[in-house]
């Protein structure tokens, strides 16, 4: 069963396709965005703290997203295989996850790189209206997306871990392509 982590800038599809590949493996979908909505809605001690950060379109501090993950990744469902989604979102969560998952003997097979040109992102996120989908926002989130979690890349193309998927054409042509990545 495979164990995908899912790169790739807010608006790139990458939440729906983690859903799709997560459906299809029966293996576990874990969206740190969702756990974190959830939080908030549910006015929880991390949901308070995180909605200050998510309204505005920032990052939540990693130590509350780090043992989140910690917690998610520790539990038996996630054993036989799992889609990471919107984790790692910096260069520090994804230390932290490399030594977490090698802790706890979970190589991953690949960090998938959903690419999209910048201006079909805009417009996708717009169109989802989600309530830290309004214009500024998205405009902050575009630019932390950039500054923080576009290094990941790199990261693990050193790694030789990277593979990259045209995430700019129908839904169902991007699962195909990752079915097939997962399949080789
Ligand atoms: P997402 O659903 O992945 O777009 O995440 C929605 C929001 O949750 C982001 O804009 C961040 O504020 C927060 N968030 C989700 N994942 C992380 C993460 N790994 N690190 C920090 N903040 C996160």
């Amino acid at each position: 069963m495979p164990r995908l982590i899912f790169l790739g800038a807010p608006g790139s599809g990458k939440g729906t396709q983690a859903s799709l590949i997560a459906d299809f493996y029966s293996i576990p979908h874990v969206s740190t965005g969702e756990i974190l909505r959830c939080a908030v809605l549910n006015q929880t001690p991390l949901g308070l703290q995180a909605k200050l950060y998510m309204d505005r379109g920032d990052l939540v501090p990693d130590q509350l997203v780090v043992a989140l993950i910690q917690e998610r990744l520790n539990n038996p469902d996630v054993k036989e295989g799992w889609i990471l989604d919107g984790f790692p979102r910096n260069v520090a969560q994804a230390e932290f996850l490399d030594s977490l998952l090698s802790q706890i003997d979970q190589p991953y097979d690949y960090a998938v790189n959903l690419e999209v040109p910048d201006d079909v992102l805009a417009g996708r996120m717009l169109e989802r209206g989600r309530s830290d989908d309004t214009e500024e926002v998205i405009r902050n989130r575009l630019k932390v997306y950039r500054e923080q979690t576009s290094p990941l890349i790199d990261f693990y193309s050193k790694r030789k871990k990277l593979a990259v998927v045209n995430g700019d054409q129908i839904v169902e042509g991007v699962t195909v392509e990752l079915r097939r990545l997962i399949e080789r």
